[in-house]
């Protein structure tokens, strides 16, 4: 094993993981801090998913600190902490307290901090977070309900969650590319910084900066840097040629199950609703769980065959604030994320072993329900969103191997549920 990535969250350690396979990397995620007996996949790169984002500090650092030491014990060369390449934390962290964890278990020194992603409207500039045009706080993310971010500077914003000092390298510098900021990272050290923010405008900053980074023990940033660090193990003569999105075949079954109300989605349904033999709960008419997965696994008997179904939930937000009104927010959401959990298990004990989520949270419990622990990343559908397949062991009476496909909701182009089946 080469890389080891702990992701503080779920989408965003597949995003990652995307882009490591696509470096030419085999990726496997895992769900959750590995056990201490779980052996390490066949794979070159590691992504265990945490849901740390805006757990309490003291759950983020020791989770983090636990995937860290299983990621060791299993042999990784470096260590990559992955957040939103929004930097989504407050004053009190997790960014900051998670990275210096890290970086005092691995034994001091300098990390990079890099959310950069100008491919997707992510730049840094004079240490300034841009999303588009737009400044980090002035770009909707000011609003964000748990983690506002009102200060685009993220020299400041580091500063105030890390007990560490926090320096700037320039684009100026970045732009002479990877000896340059090798140099400027050595003066940092000597310093006794502990971080530096640096700026990257264009995906080939992100290459120099990756280049620079060979070696580092940790490196911290958004999934745009992690585009860089393949080349440094391929240089190395330690990454092995060959397909690295390729996953074992399966048989069974095609199903689609979308929990997501995001407006992508819904057009998504809107067009799958064309091809593909489409139910929609109604779950204003039955508002019970087990009730609702009941009739859809009886609809989907007839159907599951030699096309894919697909088996919504998603509703438009009338519907939605509906169901809210009458059953409150959380309830309506637990009810339709226990049914569509109900159904995914019903719909495997019949055979479907292609599965397509739409949602965040829909995943999440599907994930669980299932006993999905580990992922090996495949070839993306849409950008983020790639073709999986779930290894190892799995909930009692859950057959693996299978594939599954988890979209956040507002990701993937509105052919998306037809195209996925085509890909995998
Ligand atoms: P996204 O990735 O778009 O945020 P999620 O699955 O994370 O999608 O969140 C969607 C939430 O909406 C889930 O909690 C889901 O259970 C809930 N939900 C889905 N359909 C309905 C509906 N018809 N009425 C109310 N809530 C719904």
């Amino acid at each position: 094993m080469l890389l080891g990535c702990i992701a503080d969250d779920f989408t965003g350690a597949t995003d990652l993981a995307a882009m490591l396979v696509a470096g030419g990397m085999r990726t496997v995620q895992l769900i959750g801090v590995p056990g201490a007996g779980d052996a390490p996949p066949d794979a070159d790169a590691v992504v265990v998913a945490l849901k740390s984002r805006t757990a309490p500090v003291r759950d983020a650092v020791r989770d983090s600190l636990a995937a860290l030491a299983w990621l060791q014990q299993a042999g990784c060369r470096q260590i990559f902490f992955k957040y939103c390449s929004t930097f989504d934390s407050t004053d009190e962290g997790n960014i900051g307290p998670v990275a210096d964890a890290l970086l005092v278990a691995l034994g001091g020194g300098l990390a990079l901090v890099c959310p950069a992603f100008p491919a997707n409207g992510r730049s840094v500039y004079q240490g300034h977070l841009f999303v588009g045009s737009a400044l980090l706080n002035e770009s909707g993310m000011e609003n964000h309900p748990l983690t506002p971010m009102r200060d685009a500077n993220l020299v400041r914003v580091m500063s105030r969650q890390t007990e560490g000092t926090v320096g700037l390298i320039p684009l100026v510098t970045v732009a002479q590319g990877a000896a340059a900021i090798r140099r400027a990272m050595s003066q940092f050290k000597e310093q006794g910084r502990r971080y530096a923010v640096i700026d990257a405008v264009m995906n080939d900053d992100l290459l120099a900066i990756g280049e620079a980074a060979d070696g580092h023990a940790l490196v911290t940033g958004g999934s745009g840097v992690a585009m860089g660090l393949p080349d440094n193990f391929r240089r190395a003569g330690l990454l092995a040629d060959g397909d690295s999105a390729s996953l074992p075949e399966v048989g069974g079954y095609a199903a689609a199950l979308a929990g997501s109300c995001s407006r992508a989605t819904l057009f998504q349904i809107a067009r799958a609703r064309e091809t593909m033999p489409t139910l929609e709960l109604d779950a204003l008419a039955t508002p019970d769980a087990g009730a609702l997965a009941a009739q859809a696994l009886e609809w989907a008997d007839g159907r599951l065959g030699a096309s894919p179904v697909l088996i919504a939930a998603s509703a438009p937000p009338d519907k939605v604030a509906a169901l809210q009104a009458r059953l409150g927010r959380e309830a309506a959401g637990a009810l339709i994320e226990q049914a569509m959990a109900g159904i995914a298990e019903g719909l495997v004990a019949r055979g479907v072993r292609r599965l397509v989520i739409a949602g965040g949270e829909t995943s999440g419990a599907i994930v669980q329900k299932l006993g999905v622990r580990s992922l090996r990343i495949g070839t993306e559908i849409d950008p983020g969103v790639p073709w999986t397949h779930a290894e190892g062991v799995m909930a009692e009476g859950v057959a693996a191997p299978m594939r599954l496909a988890l979209k956040s909701g507002n990701f993937g182009a509105t052919d998306f549920f037809a195209k996925a089946f085509v890909v995998g």
